[in-house]
């Protein structure tokens, strides 16, 4: 039979913006305090492809704070150095379908089985990342944030600073983790680290290269660097189905059909393994903490594109 012709990226992504850039749904994050501050006009889209081309359309410049999207590669960097099985003994792999920063979640479990791309287990990432001291873990996690990203990222200092000083929840968290056995490092030191992990700089096309880098089996395509290996891609893509967009991952997953990862500074990366990453800057987040048009967007672009994986044409 002969298949419907299917649009251009390109095409797909400025008709995308056309039509959800008016979208007024939606609220900065304001429990850290310096996100309320951020234009929540900044609207950009980017996609990159598993070979390396790069559409974009809209404001591609704007940084926000790369936030929860970050917990993905982390956690990929420990499952490079530790394996799988390591992440999965030592943190866990399910989605405990609470909120991102839910206490209960750690505590029904007693510090097992914690999702890794919530705050608990995210924290918990950091304190298995490589090193004896806070100053080369945190080398550590830049270099491999920058790895996916392709190019050196720097932190958003006044977004640290005001979240560093009101994190005393993420703190009780990595505390209680510790209680169970199942912090790796100091839990103030290992929740600082993650905050700062947390206030680097992204903009939208760094976080699409980060997806496309995850969409080309770990090799940046446009660096062409080998950040982490097919394995380690293959244990990461499927958290992001399951836990990405916090307590609305299967809500995410029914409409969409691909791995993604939201952030509270407005970033929404998502991955259609072995063609693109895209990526969505828009702050102005939904109840669950995801941002509103970054969601619509995605959804659009699979649907036009005919990509989500469980749709057989
Ligand atoms: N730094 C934020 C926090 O710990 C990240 C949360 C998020 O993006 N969901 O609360």
């Amino acid at each position: 039979k002969v298949k419907a012709q299917t649009p251009s990226y390109q095409s797909v992504i400025d008709a995308a913006y056309e039509k959800f850039k008016d979208l007024k749904e939606g609220k900065n994050a304001d429990y850290i305090k310096e996100l309320a501050t951020v234009d929540p006009n900044i609207f950009g889209i980017v996609l990159v492809t598993a070979d390396g081309k790069v559409y974009t359309k809209g404001d591609i410049t704007s940084k926000v704070s790369i936030q929860s999207v970050s917990k993905v590669f982390t956690r990929a960097k420990v499952i490079e150095d530790q394996g799988a099985k390591a992440v999965q003994d030592k943190i866990g792999v399910d989605a405990t379908g609470m909120r991102f920063n839910s206490v209960i979640a750690v505590e029904v479990q007693k510090g097992k089985e914690i999702n890794p791309l919530v705050n608990p287990g995210a924290i918990a990432s950091t304190s298995l990342i490589a090193g004896t001291d806070s100053a080369t873990k945190w080398k550590n996690i830049v270099q491999i944030q920058s790895d996916f990203a392709g190019r050196q990222l720097s932190i958003n200092q006044p977004v640290y600073v005001s979240e560093a000083g009101d994190n005393m929840h993420n703190q009780a968290l990595a505390v209680l983790l510790l209680s169970y056995g199942r912090m790796y490092f100091d839990p103030r030191e290992a929740t600082d680290i993650y905050t700062k992990q947390c206030a680097l700089n992204v903009d939208a096309k760094d976080l699409a290269t980060m997806a496309a880098t995850l969409a080309n089996g770990g090799v940046n395509p446009v660096t062409k660097k080998t950040v982490v290996s097919p394995e380690t891609v293959a244990h990461t893509l499927p958290v992001m189905c399951t836990a990405g967009l916090y307590d609305d991952s299967g809500i995410w997953l029914y409409n969409a059909g691909i791995p993604a990862k939201s952030g509270v500074g407005g970033g929404l990366l998502a991955v259609c393994p072995g063609k693109f990453g895209i990526a969505v800057v828009s702050p102005p987040l939904d109840a669950a903490g995801n941002s509103v048009k970054a969601q619509r967007v995605i959804e659009y672009v699979v649907e036009q594109l005919k990509v989500n994986p469980y749709l057989v044409v």
